[in-house]
């Protein structure tokens, strides 16, 4: 097998780099270690419950027992179909903050500023509402209101604002601060992942073909540049030549995984477990950042949440809705409502994001909604200073790496965390919901001094699934990627998707990732000559 361009990984920003390269008529072959995104509850989207452990779509990874973050393992759902995490995830559209992109710039990443970049999240994007001058209108990506927005969801909206925080009509639009209603990558009643928005609409080019059940097992090379992938595919080993690029994109996890049993990375390390050094690399699966939260439930005593929605005949009523009407309870994702905001007076931009949503669990088993009615909001320190790492443990390509995010070990993130806890106690006080709170049921009223709420974050916190950094883009010697994203020392070579980011965006990662993904394409067509 041979093609010009072989990408790994069909997710956020695999199927964008996949659908660009294929526009210029260049054949590429996707890689993807999942199968077709076959199952229904992806593209309906109140269905993402049921694919944060489903065992086919799904990595299903665990971090290593931390101390820092009370000795348990931490579930890391990972999309492993087509679309990636994007077809799992809980469909938030969050760009994230102009200084964000502005502070890799400064951090020497060379055409990765606020200006630079937001072309790009244009070209993507159809957000009809927008303001054009900073949303985009016609591209592949369906960005969406909430189409049924739950009474409780605008009380939150309200007491945010009665708790000093300012309404913003668009959360991605020329601020970000403030309160205002969540956005979703969902085209009318389905979800629009990568994989049924931009590979959809390249599928019918013959130049592009899609292997799935198909996982890279190892990168091959000439000396020090990469020619090929080798792959298992259904159990059969076989090998694909590129003759002119390969582009890793398996995610935060994958894609540090696959260059260390490769031969790239900390040489010490690759020799310990037996991997062939090619390049030694000290960055790669260093740099983990990801975003860890903590929550705050109510329960609710005279309003509807979708705890209620979710079970027993209004479930039925739900789907019938849906079906006649593409509108109701099944067409939401997780969080409806949104504050980004300071932890402190004088920073330049919100370090804390707080999500809502309309709905309770138990804080350790996320997703499976309790019987009586309650409200969440969680907690998100959105740039933190923690860093943590992945790496294989053997060169089994199968065998899960061990993934230690060291979360919270860093003081300056328990003081943003328990400022955010504290914002968001005082918007739970506030009169419009106050009135429809029958009380705090976690961590419940006994969690008041800063040394509570950091045993509460110890023993409760949880991943928002935003995990970044682990190939780090700079122009600095651990560096992984220069900022064209080709692997520094290594010809032939790109990773393109969330582990390029050498910081955590203000915010989900998934807008962010496909904007990776174009800008990565862009940059392979100029530097190889391909149509513009
Ligand atoms: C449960 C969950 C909820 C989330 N909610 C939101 C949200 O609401 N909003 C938001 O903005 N972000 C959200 N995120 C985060 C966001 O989805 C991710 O940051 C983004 O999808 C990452 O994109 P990626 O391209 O880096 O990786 P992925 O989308 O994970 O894609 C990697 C792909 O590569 C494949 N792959 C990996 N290794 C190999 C291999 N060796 N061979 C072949 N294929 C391989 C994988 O199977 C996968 O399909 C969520 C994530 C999760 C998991």
């Amino acid at each position: 097998m041979n093609a010009d361009f072989v990408v790994v990984g069909a997710g956020s920003a695999g199927c964008v780099v996949a659908s660009r390269l294929s526009e210029t008529g260049a054949t590429v072959t996707l890689l993807e270690a999942g199968p077709t995104d076959w199952y229904p509850f992806i593209h309906i989207p109140a269905g993402v419950r049921t694919l944060l452990r489903n065992k086919r779509m799904n990595w299903n990874y665990e971090s290593e027992p931390e101390a820092v973050s009370g000795n348990r393992p931490i579930h890391w759902p990972r999309g492993k179909v087509l679309g990636g995490s994007s077809s799992i995830n809980g469909m938030l559209y969050v760009r994230g903050n102009a200084t964000d992109y502005d502070g890799w710039a400064q951090m020497g990443c060379r055409g990765w500023s606020f200006d630079d970049v937001l072309p790009l999240f244009k070209k993507s994007e159809d957000y009809k509402p927008g303001d054009s001058s900073v949303r985009g209108k016609g591209g592949p990506l369906k960005v969406e209101d909430y189409r049924t927005i739950l009474p409780l969801t605008h009380l939150f909206v309200k007491a945010a604002q009665e708790a000093g925080f300012t309404f913003n009509a668009d959360l991605n639009g020329h601020s970000q601060e403030g309160v205002g209603y969540s956005q979703m990558t969902r085209r009318g009643r389905f979800r629009g992942s990568t994989a049924r928005t931009f590979l959809a609409e390249a599928r019918g080019r013959a130049n592009l073909r899609v292997e799935t059940n198909a996982i890279a097992t190892r990168l091959l090379f000439e000396g020090t540049k990469c020619v090929g992938v080798a792959f298992r595919q259904n159990g059969v080993d076989r090998e694909i030549r590129a003759a002119r690029e390969v582009i890793v994109s398996g995610g935060a996890v994958n894609s540090p995984h696959l260059l260390q049993i490769s031969g790239i990375g900390p040489a010490e390390h690759l020799k310990s477990i037996g991997a062939p050094v090619v390049l030694d690399s000290p960055g790669v699966g260093a740099n983990l950042i990801d975003h860890y939260v903590i929550r705050i439930s109510h329960r609710v005593k005279d309003l509807v949440s979708l705890n209620n929605l979710a079970r027993g005949p209004r479930v039925v009523a739900e789907a019938i809705r849906y079906v006649v009407t593409g509108k109701g309870a099944l067409t939401m994702g997780v969080t409806s409502a949104q504050v980004f905001c300071r932890s402190r007076e004088g920073l330049a931009s919100p370090d804390l994001q707080l999500l809502f949503t309309p709905a309770s669990s138990d804080p350790m088993r996320i997703g499976e909604l309790e019987r009586e009615a309650g409200m969440t909001v969680a907690i998100c320190v959105v740039r933190p200073d923690s860093r943590g790492t992945i790496m294989a443990t053997t060169t089994d390509p199968t065998a899960k790496p061990a993934i230690r995010p060291n979360y919270i070990s860093a003081a300056e993130d328990l003081r943003v965390m328990t400022a955010g806890f504290r914002h968001t106690r005082r918007i739970f006080a506030a009169p419009s919901m106050a009135q429809h709170s029958a009380g705090e049921i976690a961590p419940g009223p006994s969690v008041e001094s800063d040394l509570d709420v950091a045993d509460y974050a110890r023993r409760a916190g949880n991943t928002l699934y935003h995990p970044v950094g682990t190939c780090r883009m700079g122009e600095d010697p651990r560096a992984v990627v220069d900022s064209r994203l080709r692997v520094r020392g290594i010809g032939g070579l790109r990773v393109i998707d969330a582990s390029i980011m050498p910081t955590l965006t203000t915010g989900n990662t998934n807008a962010p990732t496909i904007m990776i993904g174009e800008k990565g394409a862009m940059m392979i067509r100029e530097d190889s000559g391909l149509a513009a």
